[in-house]
């Protein structure tokens, strides 16, 4: 028989996540701390924006760089934060779309990406699948950017250095002073940079430190999904300055062939979510995360989560691997992700805390006494 199946196919591997919510489908009313989205729904304002869209006439496709009224929202706001002389701003199908399109124009077979680790699941499983290879720099115990271990990973094949600060699935946000000291090894061996911040909202003790200030070859991804809960509207952008204008060019160059633009009222609507006040969802937000570490710091070795809306756990001694745990949590009808899913290793487990405050003290109690044997 014909083979129909690219080689590339078994380079990835969903099994994972896939066994989770597997075992997920039997339950009944669960405790669900394995949610990468919001639990609150698009402010109003922002869904009559779409509906307005769609009733005026904005159904068709878009430049492929994006819509032009959004496109100049975005440059106005990108220069007045990163004080880019002229950004340049394509507009993607959420940050996902920019994510591949980023991998496609910069990743070629056999090419080095250096990656913290823990990590955002699809860098990985995209740059397989392009014939890459991640380089995976551990960050446990505390999940800080490891400034030392990214140095000695610098190889005559690296690429590209992927940050994502606040981070999925640690909630980690990057200092100032370390996100420097990366950007002086990106510079030292003319590196691209590619920074995730589709959390930057949701950043609770201080403001969300970037790499775009101190490192030119930069590219910025930034989303809706998450700050504005429009994960279905599928509307995210990647940006950047003169440095990384010829990449931004053959993304968008990618983009004609493949997604073609995004979905055009939604890039109406965003308009109005940049304006949108979301502080009172992040101020809740960060009592949430005050919940989850007062209730789990001392059974499970939290590191304090200071951003987007994960905690990563590690399993007491005793206790097993993480794949073990979470089959045990999960026969006690609380669902989280094991570490392996974002991890060379499988010691810890991530929360999702995007859920009710009811919700999150059940599901802390019936962690505790999990610990406990
Ligand atoms: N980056 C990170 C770190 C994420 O957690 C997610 C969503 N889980 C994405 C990118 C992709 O988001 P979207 O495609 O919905 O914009």
């Amino acid at each position: 028989m014909r083979k129909l199946l690219s080689e590339r196919t078994a380079w990835i591997d969903a099994s994972g996540i896939r066994k989770v919510f597997a075992l997920a489908a039997k339950l009944k009313d669960p405790v669900n701390f394995s949610i990468g989205q919001p639990d609150f729904d698009v402010p109003e304002e922002v869904r009559n924006a779409a509906i307005e869209a769609i009733s005026t006439g904005y159904n068709h496709y878009s430049q492929t760089a994006g819509d032009e009224g959004l496109q100049k929202a975005l440059v106005e706001r990108l220069h007045r934060r990163y004080g880019w002389d002229k950004p340049n701003v394509l507009v993607t199908s959420g940050v996902s779309g920019g994510l591949l399109l980023t991998f496609l124009a910069v990743v070629d077979p056999g090419d080095e990406v250096i990656v913290p680790d823990p990590y955002f699941v699809i860098y990985k499983h995209l740059v397989n699948m392009l014939g890459g290879k991640c380089v995976f720099v551990d960050s446990y115990p505390d999940f800080k950017l490891p400034v030392e271990g990214i140095r000695k990973a610098v190889s005559p094949r690296t690429k590209l250095i992927i940050l994502n600060s606040p981070g999925n699935p640690t909630g980690c946000v990057y200092s100032a002073e370390h996100l420097k000291a990366v950007a002086e090894i990106a510079k030292a061996s003319d590196l691209l940079v590619m920074s995730d911040e589709i959390y930057d909202e949701f950043c609770y003790d201080q403001p969300c430190a970037s790499i775009a200030d101190y490192y030119d070859r930069t590219l910025l991804l930034k989303g809706f999904s998450k700050s504005s809960s429009m994960t279905g509207w599928r509307m995210g952008y990647a940006a950047g300055g003169d440095a990384v204008a010829g990449v931004l060019e053959q993304m968008t160059k990618i983009q004609q062939y493949t997604f073609v633009c995004a979905p055009t009222p939604f890039q109406r609507a965003a308009i109005t979510a940049l304006d949108c006040d979301m502080s009172a969802y992040v101020a809740a937000y960060r009592r949430k995360r005050d919940m989850i570490y007062d209730g789990l710091r001392d059974t499970f070795g939290l590191a304090k989560p200071g951003g987007a809306f994960y905690a990563f756990a590690r399993v007491p001694d005793g206790a097993g691997t993480a794949t073990q745990f979470v089959e045990k949590a999960i026969d006690n009808n609380v669902l989280i992700i094991p570490g392996e899913v974002f991890s060379e290793r499988d010691t810890h487990f991530r929360i999702s805390y995007a859920t009710s405050d009811s919700q999150i003290e059940k599901g802390i109690e019936i962690l505790r006494r999990l610990a406990d044997g």
